[in-house]
């Protein structure tokens, strides 16, 4: 079969590749109907995310002041040449014999991580750090996630814990729209609505950025899970644009703390200076959550300012098959409405060229 690769930042290409098999009564094979782009995937082939090779790149547009530092990306994590994708909803193939609620063409979401469902973290909902498999086993990420996984941009993909993964894809949501929600749609859905169910109507801040897409669901889950207000405060003037679309009132300028304090606050910067905004703008005895991904251990976090708000900071990846069925709910009741994000649909057969898209959301579709 056809498998797209990611080979280096600009470059991708698809190569014939051994079409995967059960491997177990437990398992599923599925055909990817429509893929989404991940925000790190738009990083990774745009070259903005730590790459060997491109690391001088990276240091210039965001932490100009480490140029010249050496061996800070000495163990970046994306090297090519791995199978990308890792967002779909997909038709089920093939199932396994011990495989019951599933079946030959049910339509499905597959959540881009790998869990079992069956162990000690699994059962307590942090199917991010399964121990069934080794740790961050996911799909589309080359050798961090585990190569034998593959990426989602090809005809068939291996589910190796069908029951445990899989959730069925809501009835009468097109693919276009569920595309994203195994990965960057349920990461922007954490960061709001634990903190919504804690403290309802609350006013919401995010800090938008680097984490393009992610940053954009928190406005549309704010919105769908009640907050009194949606604030979006971006420097990038098409983002802005997005976010107003998607119900935010929205900040342009550079990241500076937003007045007033909000009970929930959220970066999606992943830059230092986001960080910062998001955290001192929280309210006291707030919660503000970081989806950034700061690959420098050195990131500047304001503890001082932290410290005298009194507030609760979340950050980690998020748990996608644990949040995946509470945002298909809100899809299918046609309370979340991410449609505006998505910036580009593109054909199946275009994908190496959409990647490549510099709008927030790509979505590409069998359709
Ligand atoms: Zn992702
Ligand atoms: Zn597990």
């Amino acid at each position: 079969m056809k498998q797209l690769f990611f080979l280096a930042p600009g470059d991708l290409a698809w190569d014939d590749v051994e079409a995967p098999v059960l491997e177990g009564p437990g398992e599923a094979i599925v055909k990817p109907l429509a893929v989404a782009r991940c925000d790190l995937d738009a990083a990774i082939v745009g070259g903005e995310a730590p790459f060997r090779g491109r690391a001088l790149h990276f240091l210039r547009n965001h932490l100009p002041e480490r140029v010249g530092q050496k061996g800070l990306f000495k163990n970046a994590p994306f090297r090519g040449p791995y199978p990308l994708g890792h967002e779909c909803v997909a038709e089920v193939l093939a199932v396994g014999s011990d495989v019951t609620s599933f079946a030959k063409g049910d339509r499905v979401v597959v959540p881009f991580q790998i869990s079992c469902g069956a162990c000690e973290r699994c059962k307590r909902g942090l199917t991010a750090s399964c121990t069934g498999v080794p740790p961050r086993s996911m799909y589309g990420f080359g050798a961090l996630g585990g190569m034998r996984w593959g990426g989602m941009l090809c005809d068939a993909v291996r589910v190796p814990f069908a029951e445990a993964m899989l959730v069925a894809a809501p009835k009468g949501v097109p693919n276009a729209l569920l595309a994203s929600t195994g990965d960057n749609v349920v990461d922007g859905y954490r960061t709001v609505a634990e903190p919504l169910a804690k403290t309802p109507r609350a006013p919401v801040l995010v800090v938008g950025g680097l984490a393009t897409s992610v940053g954009l669901y928190a406005v549309a889950c704010a919105r769908a899970l009640g907050a009194s207000e949606v604030v979006y405060h971006d420097v990038n003037r098409d983002r802005l644009e997005l976010a107003e679309k998607l119900g935010a009132k929205v900040v342009e300028g550079p990241y500076r703390t937003q007045r007033g304090g909000y009970p929930i606050t959220v970066d999606a910067s992943a830059t230092p200076a986001g960080l910062a905004a998001a955290m001192l703008s929280t309210e006291p005895g707030g919660t503000c959550t970081s989806v950034g991904i700061y690959y420098d251990e050195r990131t500047p976090v304001p503890l001082r300012g932290a410290y005298g708000i009194g507030l609760t900071f979340v950050t980690g990846r998020v748990q996608a098959r644990t949040e995946l069925p509470h945002v298909l709910a809100l899809l299918a009741d046609q309370r979340l409405d991410i449609t505006a994000a998505t910036t580009l649909v593109a054909r199946w057969d275009d994908a190496a060229e959409a990647m490549k898209h510099r709008g927030a959301k790509v979505v590409v579709s069998r359709d």
